[in-house]
C-alpha cells in the first residue's frame, strides 16, 4: 500500500491528470485548507498535470466552489471543477434527455441551465439534496412521476453528511424510497459512479488509466475511481480512519498521510 503509485501498476503509465476531492481532502470542515495543500496543487501543475478538482456536492453551484477555493489560495479555473450536478448534466445529455424534473437546491438550479424544466412528460427525474424542502407532496410527485414512465436520475447518493447540528439525511436517503417505491434503480452521477470519473477524465483529454484520484473517502474516491480504471491515492486527513485501510472495497494505489505528499509521490 505504501509503494509508488507507479510501481502498482503492471502498465507503468504515466500520470496525466489528478482528480482532487474538496471535503478532507483540500480542506477540513471548517474549509480552511489542508497544510501544504495549497502549495501541493501548485506543484503539480508546474509538473505539468491536469488538475480537476471533484466534488458530489449539490449544494453549491460550480461558481461558488471555485471562489470559495481562489479565498483559499488555490488556483483554480471554473472549467476544472466537476461536481456531481454536472456529472447529472452530462449524464443527461449523453443520453439526449432534454426534459427534466429537478428535485435539488436552487443554488444548483445554474448547473441545469438549457433544460426543460417542470413541463410535462419528463423524461427524467433528477434528485440531489434537498434537506428539509422535502415534504411528502413533492416526493410524492416524484415518485408519480417516475410511475407515469420517467427515468431516476441520482445526483449523489451519500447516506447522510455532517453538519454543526448533528448528522442528517442526505440525498441517498430519498433516492433509495424512490427506488423502492417505484421499482426502478436510478442511474448514479456523482461519485462512485465510474460516469464520474469517465467525465473527468474526458474533460481532460485523458485516457481513465493516466488518471489518479485522490481523496478521503475509500468508497466514493478510492473505489469508485479503482472501478472505472483510474488509480485512486487515499489521504489520511478528513473522515480517514484506519479501519478504512481493512474495509475499503478496492485496495487504493497509494496511501499519503496528506495531500501535500502527492507530488512527490507522483513525481516517484
Ligand atoms: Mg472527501
Amino acid at each position: 500500500l505504501e509503494s509508488n503509485v507507479k510501481a502498482d501498476d503492471a502498465q507503468q503509465v504515466e500520470t496525466r491528470g489528478v482528480l482532487l476531492d474538496l471535503d478532507g481532502t483540500l480542506w477540513d470542515d471548517e474549509y480552511q485548507a489542508i497544510p501544504g495543500a495549497v502549495e501541493a496543487v501548485a506543484r503539480l501543475r508546474r509538473a505539468g498535470l491536469a488538475v480537476r478538482f471533484g466534488t458530489n456536492t449539490t449544494r453549491f453551484a460550480r461558481e461558488a466552489l471555485v471562489e470559495r477555493l481562489v479565498s483559499r489560495g488555490f488556483e483554480a479555473h471554473p472549467e476544472e471543477l466537476l461536481t456531481a450536478p454536472l456529472a447529472a448534466r452530462s449524464l443527461l445529455e449523453r443520453r439526449g434527455w432534454r426534459r427534466i424534473h429537478l428535485y435539488v437546491a436552487e443554488s444548483t438550479y445554474q448547473d441545469f441551465s438549457g433544460f426543460e424544466l417542470d413541463g410535462p412528460q419528463p423524461e427524467a427525474v433528477v434528485v440531489g439534496d434537498l434537506g428539509s424542502a422535502w415534504s411528502f407532496e413533492r416526493l410524492n410527485t416524484a415518485f408519480r412521476t417516475l410511475l407515469e414512465g420517467a427515468e431516476l436520475v441520482a445526483v449523489q447518493k451519500n447516506r447522510y453528511w455532517k453538519t454543526e447540528g448533528g448528522f442528517c439525511l442526505d440525498a441517498g436517503a430519498f433516492v433509495a424510497a424512490l427506488e423502492f417505491a417505484s421499482g426502478k434503480s436510478a442511474l448514479l452521477a456523482g461519485k462512485p459512479s465510474p460516469a464520474f470519473f469517465e467525465a473527468s477524465a474526458g474533460s481532460m483529454g485523458i485516457e481513465l488509466a493516466s488518471l489518479v484520484a485522490v481523496g478521503d473517502d475509500v468508497t466514493s474516491d478510492i473505489h469508485g475511481a479503482r472501478s472505472a480504471g483510474a488509480r485512486a491515492v487515499l489521504v489520511r486527513t478528513g473522515k480517514f480512519k484506519p479501519s478504512d485501510l481493512e474495509t475499503c472495497p478496492s485496495p487504493p494505489s497509494a496511501v499519503i498521510d496528506s495531500v501535500a505528499d502527492l507530488p512527490e509521490l507522483l513525481a516517484g
